[in-house]
């Protein structure tokens, strides 16, 4: 069976000396030195001791060496565990008990001490990791590890906004599936393209150097590892348009600097060839303003860990295709399903609903996980009759265009009638002023809950209630207006980039 670590010794044959990895603007590694290092990694860890299917955490910042690391763990045929750099030490070490992991490469700033129950932490940059990945002369590079399609690669921690997170169990075929996916509704993929990580590659933006190798493109990582949009620009000019993923939130810091630098569509198309957004809700102006300040280079994609990166697409062509008379739903939507799998919105007995009625997003295909790590019971809860249950509401359109409202349990009742704060966002997204806005339901005595809306302002600008509440009454029914607003200076979000919504109904009941 074909692996993960085929692509990379496929290329390393294909095209030996073509670079293959970057920092920055200076080149880091070929694909023959990439098999090498890679490969050399994955003997050593063999002859450690470590064996097919044994957990290999990663708890590390963007680095070029991720990449290394991660072809190695699936030359040794061992399951990855990606942690945010960003996370407490102490969910790490509840997430390398869970795992059952004893080994981990590491960043020193994630992990400034010995982590408890590992055997061994090695630091990424540390010349004990260059030895664990100096490279093998090629004689001496024997073939990735044999597995089956079933087996593990990819055991992914939901990021867990609320609760603990779950192991999310992705196989070989898995992610497979998902790289060969991305070239029919994504993008196309050339060589010379670049895919640049400015988004934490411990999440869907790593997944994503698996169809940049499919098609032996180049991997750029930031020299700052991170979201830097004047980098980002600076990088796409030196080394060509980039491809990458971002959250809406970087969507937006890249869309201020573009407009505070007075740099148009042209200037974005030499420095972005595409930008596949995703993971949280695009409001509608958000993606009107990105199209008009950076042009045609946006996808958007739905999926969440237990479908990585695939269950829908929204493609440049729809995003693009303004003449059509549902032109702006489409636009809020997340589009049709992506070929891999299918998708149902059904009611709470698995029924399907019919198109415009909301209901739970329903997926099945090659690329759903095979259920939660030693979890039985939230995996009986997540994969029904075949399908995956992913907990969103949603809505079809006649085309199959899937609107999503909001997670099941964002929704909420007052007077008996169902909200969903997205839509009431959306709304509140349109008015003068605001910046960011978060709607979350209270309890209240007399409704059961009430509608507040978290609201930021804008640089500069103090939108006040009564005004809001105006465009609110212009734009949707009567109920669904806040009851109340609350002005703060920022939203808590996730390391993703998620509105944390758990904390602020939590500070409406005086308990956060
Ligand atoms: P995660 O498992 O951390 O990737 O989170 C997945 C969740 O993020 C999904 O279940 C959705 O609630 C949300 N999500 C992902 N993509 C989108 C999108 N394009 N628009 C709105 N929400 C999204």
């Amino acid at each position: 069976m074909t692996t993960l670590a085929h692509l990379l010794a496929r290329q390393a044959r294909a095209a030996p000396d073509r670079p293959a990895i970057l920092l920055g603007a200076q080149p880091w590694a070929t694909h023959a030195q990439w098999a090498a290092r890679s490969a050399g990694l994955a003997l050593r860890l063999r002859q450690a001791g470590l064996a097919p299917g044994d957990r290999l955490v990663l708890f590390m910042r963007n680095h070029p060496r991720y990449l290394e690391l991660l072809w190695g763990a699936w030359w040794a045929g061992l399951v990855v565990v990606p942690v945010n750099a960003k996370l407490h030490p102490g969910e790490v070490e509840w997430i390398i008990d869970d795992a059952q992991a004893r080994w981990a490469f590491v960043s020193a700033d994630s992990a400034p001490h010995a982590l408890a129950g590992l055997q061994r932490q090695v630091d990424v940059d540390s010349a004990e990791a260059a030895d664990w990945l100096a490279p093998l002369a090629p004689g001496d590079i024997g073939p990735p590890a044999e597995r089956q399609g079933t087996d593990l690669a990819w055991l992914f921690y939901t990021s867990g906004t609320t609760g603990r997170p779950k192991g999310v169990m992705l196989t070989h075929r898995n992610l497979l599936t998902m790289g060969l996916g991305y070239f029919v509704d994504v993008d196309a993929v050339a060589p010379r393209d670049t895919m640049a990580y400015a988004a934490p590659m411990s999440h869907g933006c790593g997944l994503y150097a698996i169809p940049h190798l499919m098609a032996g493109a180049r991997h750029v990582v930031p020299a700052s590892g991170g979201v830097d949009p004047a980098e980002l620009f600076a990088l796409g000019r030196a080394l060509g348009p980039l491809s990458t993923f971002a959250a809406p939130t970087i969507v937006k810091r890249l869309v201020d600097h573009a407009e505070a630098h007075g740099l148009g569509p042209q200037d974005a198309a030499a420095a972005f060839k595409t930008i596949v957004y995703g993971g949280a809700p695009m409001y509608g102006a958000d993606i009107r303003r990105a199209l008009r300040v950076m042009g045609p280079r946006f996808v958007q994609i739905y999926g969440q860990g237990e479908t990585p990166m695939v269950a829908t697409a929204l493609s440049r062509a729809h995003l693009g295709d303004s003449d059509h008379p549902r032109h702006t739903e489409r636009m809020a939507s997340v589009g049709v399903a992506q070929t891999p799998v299918r998708i149902r919105v059904a009611d709470a007995q698995g029924l399907d609903l019919p198109p415009g009625q909301p209901g739970e997003v329903l997926v099945q295909g090659d690329t759903v996980m095979q259920g939660y790590w030693r979890n039985p019971v939230a995996t009986a809860a997540a994969l029904r009759d075949g399908w995956l249950w992913t907990g969103d509401v949603g809505s079809l359109d006649a085309d199959g265009f899937l609107t999503l409202m909001d997670r099941s349990k964002d929704m909420l009742i007052s007077g008996g009638s169902n909200i969903y704060p997205r839509e009431v966002e959306e709304v509140l997204l349109t008015a003068p002023g605001v910046a960011e806005v978060a709607v979350v339901g209270a309890p209240d005595p007399q409704w059961g809950e009430i509608v507040v809306a978290f609201v930021v302002a804008q640089p500069g600008a103090a939108p006040d209630e009564a005004a809001l509440d105006a465009h609110c009454l212009a734009c949707i029914a009567r109920f669904k207006r806040p009851k109340r607003y609350v002005f703060v200076p920022s939203l808590p979000k996730n390391h993703y980039g998620k509105v944390l919504k758990t904390a602020l109904r939590d500070r409406l009941r005086g308990t956060g």
